[in-house]
Parts: structure tokens; sequence; C-alpha cells
């Protein structure tokens, strides 16, 4: 049993020092539990927070224990009567070929609706986070402007083609041309500007001739700030993501910015609201309805970008927090 641990914690970018592949044990399968093989292991930014013992909404992972990962796999060996051998299910595996689960962390996958890797992407936690995040807090009204950073990725991808089912003008950010072009010609976006451009903010300030209503922050860094230049009265911020502070290491220098913020925040009377995807759990079943429909109907397209082999999960990490990835990043840890 291949197994990726944490063997030290990280401080900035993690490395094969912090995250070690050895080989471990097939765990042994107690009653009512289930042996999973994994297909897919699923790489999501939020790892970098679960590798640091800072304080945060989940605990964070153990210096030599297995690494925290959501995982597709099929069963090989079942002691529950929820489960039999051969089903396809979406289970918390970690980095590792073989987990043991129990039932309720477990659900299973019908491969006759949809790719099983969406389970992870479009049809799972990303896209979830994106249908919740613009529902619960960004409510974007038709014809309004609706800008999303890292929007290329698992999330930003969804979020700008909900908006876009939603009649408003779509306007995405993202760290390459290719990502940029991708995102209006697969997904419909009006514009996608990138920010690593010298004259970013005019191209921002151009993309949004009537301001921004919502802002779906998956960055922070120069994209907030660009953003907040151009923000309208009421416009709604859904805090999702920070991926450009995720391996920082120290404060930032400068002068203190946070009055003048907070006064933006009052006289522009902005709502600024953090939320953490499963606070919203209770609208499970409406995401799987709209998002399989939309789907099916051809108004959301997904991009998935996956790694060969669990040996190259540490560099396809360290590439996700450098904006290498291209979609929704999954290792294919075994067999389909
Ligand atoms: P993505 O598939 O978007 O991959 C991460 C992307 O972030 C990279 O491709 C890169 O795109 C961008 N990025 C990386 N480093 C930087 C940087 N220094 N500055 C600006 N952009 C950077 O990941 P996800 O869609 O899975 O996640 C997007 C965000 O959503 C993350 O912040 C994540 O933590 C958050 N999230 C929050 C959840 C919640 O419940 N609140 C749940 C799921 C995700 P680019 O080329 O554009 O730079």
């Amino acid at each position: 049993n291949r197994q990726i641990i944490l063997a030290k914690r990280p401080v900035g970018m993690p490395d094969d020092s912090n995250l070690t592949l050895q080989q471990g044990q097939v765990p042994e399968v107690g009653e009512g539990q289930v042996l999973v093989r994994t297909i897919y292991l699923s790489l999501d930014p939020y790892m970098r927070g679960r590798m640091s013992a800072a304080k945060s909404y989940a605990a964070s992972v153990e210096e030599g224990a297995v690494m925290e990962g959501a995982t597709v796999g099929q069963v090989v060996e079942s002691r529950s009567g929820d489960f039999k051998q051969g089903d396809y299910v979406l289970c918390p595996g970690g980095w590792q070929e073989y987990s043991v689960n129990s039932p309720k962390m477990m659900r299973k996958l019908d491969p006759a609706q949809a790719p099983i890797s969406t389970a992870v992407g479009v049809l799972g936690m990303p896209g979830f986070t994106a249908y919740v995040g613009l529902d619960e807090i960004g409510k974007p009204q038709k014809g309004e402007t609706v800008v999303v950073s890292a929007a290329a990725g698992a999330v930003g991808q969804v979020v700008g083609q909900i908006a876009k089912i939603q009649g408003c003008r779509v306007v995405g950010v993202a760290g390459a041309e290719d990502k940029c072009k991708h995102v209006v010609d697969a997904y419909g976006f009006d514009a996608c500007v990138n920010y690593k451009d010298a004259d970013f903010r005019d191209q921002l300030k151009k993309a949004c001739p009537d301001g921004i209503d919502v802002y779906f922050e998956n960055v922070g860094g120069d994209t907030f700030d660009a953003v907040m230049e151009l923000v309208n009265d009421f416009a709604r911020i859904p805090v999702c993501g920070r991926i450009a502070h995720y391996n920082d290491t120290e404060m930032p220098q400068g002068p203190d910015r946070l009055p003048g913020f907070m006064g933006k925040v009052l006289v522009k009377r902005l709502l600024i609201k953090g939320f953490i995807q499963f606070d919203y759990a209770h609208r499970g079943p409406d995401f799987q309805r709209d998002m399989s429909a939309w789907i099916r109907d051809g108004k959301v397209h997904y991009q998935e970008d996956v790694v060969d082999g669990l040996e190259n999960a540490v560099s396809a990490f360290q590439g996700l927090l450098q904006g290498k990835n291209r979609g929704k990043l999954l290792v294919r840890v075994g067999e389909d």
C-alpha cells in the first residue's frame, strides 16, 4: 500500500521532505468497515492548511499520518451491508492506494450517471462550493457584473458558468493567457484578464465598465486590491479562499491599510462574508439536482487535469499552488 505521509510540517512551499512516499500495510477491515482501492485522489488547496499546525476550521493532519484527501475508488472488500465488492464510491481515502472507510463517510457512485471523477470536481466539493458561495452570499442579479479569481480552476470555472446562467456579465481573473482564453471560449465568460500582465488593473477596469457587484474571492493578494478599486455600492464578496497567501511565511510590510479598507466597507456598504462549503451541507440535494441538469443540458462544462501516479502527487500539489493546473486537479492512483 503506497502512501504519502506528512513527515514534517512545511514552511512555505511543501516538498517531498514534508510529504514522503512510503510503503505501508493494506489496513485490516474491521466489522462494519469497507476496504477501498483508490482510483482518483483529489488535490485541493485546503490541503495546505491541513499541513500547518495553525488553528483553522478543521484539525491539522498529525506528523507521521497519511495525508488527508477525498478519493474516488472501488470497493475491494466490504464488511458492511451498505456496500459490496466492485461498487464505485466517494470516500476520504487520503493519499494512498488502499483505505479502510466507515460507510457513513462514503457515497456510492453510479458511473452510468456521470464520470466517477466528477464526484470530487464539478459534481462534488468544488462545484458545491461555487454553487453555495454564489447562491447564499453573492446573490447575483440579472445584468450585474460578477468577477471571479482563480477563474480557470475547479471552483472558479463553475462560479462563472452559474453566474452566466443567471444572466450576469462575468469576468474571470487567471494567471495565464491560455487559461483566460479557455475560460472565455469553453465556459462563455464575457472576459478574462491575466493578473500577471503589467496593465492588469487597466484591463480589469475595461472589462468591468459598470463596476463590480459580486466578487467571488479565491486568491487575495493584488487581485483583491484591484477589485476593491472597482466595487459598486452594496457589492457582495463571498470569501471562499486566499490561495495567494497559503505559503506566506511572514506578515506583509508597509503601512497599515486596514482603516482605509474598513472605510470603504462602510461607505460602499459592502457585504464581505467568509464561508466553508460544509456550512451549507443542507443545500446538497439542490446542488445535485441543478448541476446534473446544467451538465446534461450543456450549460455547464468542466475541465479536469489528471496527473498519473501517486508518486507525482507532491509535484502536482506544488503545481496547484503555482497555477500549473488546468482545471480540477486529480491524481490517477489506480486503474479505472
Ligand atoms: P484551483 O483549481 O483554482 O487551483 C488553484 C489555482 O489558484 C491555481 O491554478 C492558480 O490559478 C491560483 N493560484 C495559485 N497561486 C496563486 C497566487 N499566488 N495568486 C493568485 N492565484 C493563485 O483550486 P480550487 O478551485 O480547488 O480552489 C480555489 C480556491 O477556493 C482556493 O483558494 C481554495 O482554498 C478555495 N476553496 C474554498 C472552499 C471553501 O469551502 N471555502 C472549498 C474549496 C475551495 P492562476 O493561474 O489563476 O493563478
